[in-house]
């Protein structure tokens, strides 16, 4: 049995909140990185990091071992990758025995037509999806949940590593178990950013003080990571955290209450909750901070949920 060479050659697809840092630390690990994104600012800036910059996905991908993709979501992977409306497919570019790593948030039906060209091209696919907001992108320690084939998983890690935390690089199963986890985590912290965002607002209006809520909160069997340490700069500064925008969040939850369908489990409490983060988005805009919800019931209630306020 031969063994595969070490990947040196990367390209990398969507230049983002996220996917900037995570271009950045993969020039910064010693990658041959050539990048590309419909933006040319954040183009010129990946070219600024050591990239080369590429002017199309058939461009960025020629020649590379490894394709990194960081996607808004489902339509824009399977148009970079399979060239679904009519552009060019990066799988399709690429040589037999590459692989192409996806690191969106993203759906397994997409994955699926993904995996059927990746076979067809005798390309490898894996989806690995990220967690750990841009600060964890910024400082190389994001969470990464990868689905695919162990070879290729074992092949990729080298460049997988250059942008997360080595103990928190998840191999979780066959093609697809990378987006349901990622989904499933992301639902389940929008659950608690509704349910915090209630709590805190009933607490306040009925004359507790935010600070010792908050602190008796953490203290018994209600706490979580959420309350604990993700709201607080919203409690100490009203900092919604833009770095992850309401459009983005809605597309997951879309997709959580989708892959909750698909496999016939009702759940009225995430489409609930998915709902309610609709309406932040409708009412702060697509743009808005991932925290939109808790202004949603900070506006309702007519106060601010801030430490000393
Ligand atoms: P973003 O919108 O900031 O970046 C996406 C980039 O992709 C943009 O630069 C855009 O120009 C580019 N792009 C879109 N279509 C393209 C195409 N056809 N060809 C080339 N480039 C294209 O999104 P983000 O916040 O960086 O998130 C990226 C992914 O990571 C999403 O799937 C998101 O759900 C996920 N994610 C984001 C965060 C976060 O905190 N922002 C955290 C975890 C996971």
């Amino acid at each position: 049995m031969t063994v595969a060479e070490p990947v040196t050659r990367v390209a990398f697809i969507g230049l983002g909140h996220m996917g900037g840092h995570m271009c950045r630390n993969v020039i910064t690990a010693g990658f041959e990185v050539t990048a590309y994104d419909l933006d040319e600012e954040a183009l010129g800036r990946a070219a600024a990091a050591g990239a080369r910059a590429a002017v199309s996905v058939a461009d960025c991908v020629r020649g590379a071992e490894i394709l990194l993709t960081s996607l808004p979501g489902p339509p824009q992977v399977e148009a970079v990758l399979c060239g679904a409306g009519g552009g060019e497919s990066a799988i399709a570019a690429m040589s037999p025995g590459s692989i192409v790593v996806d690191m969106s948030t993203s759906s397994l039906e997409v994955g699926r037509r993904a995996r059927a060209a990746a076979d067809a091209a005798g390309v490898q696919l894996l989806d690995a999806p990220v967690a750990g907001q841009t600060i964890g992108a910024e400082a190389g320690t994001l969470a990464i949940y990868a689905g695919g084939e162990s070879e290729a998983f074992a092949r990729a890690l080298p460049v997988l590593e250059a942008m997360g935390d080595p103990q928190r690089i998840f191999l979780l199963g066959p093609g697809g178990a990378g987006y349901a986890v990622k989904l499933l985590l992301n639902l389940t912290w929008f659950i608690q950013a509704v349910a915090t965002a209630e709590a805190l607002t009933i607490g306040v209006k009925a004359g507790v003080d935010l600070s010792n809520l908050h602190t008796a909160l953490v203290a018994s069997p209600a706490n979580s990571v959420f309350l604990e340490r993700d709201v607080l700069p919203l409690l100490e500064r009203g900092d919604y955290d833009d770095g992850f925008a309401m459009k983005l969040v809605t597309k997951d939850l879309g997709l959580a209450v989708d892959l909750a369908r698909d496999v016939g489990v009702p759940v009225e409490l995430s489409a609930v909750v998915e709902q309610i983060h609709r309406r932040a988005r409708s009412v702060y805009g697509d743009d808005a901070g991932e925290m939109s919800a808790v202004r949603l019931y900070e506006d309702l209630a007519g106060l601010e949920l801030r430490w000393h306020t």
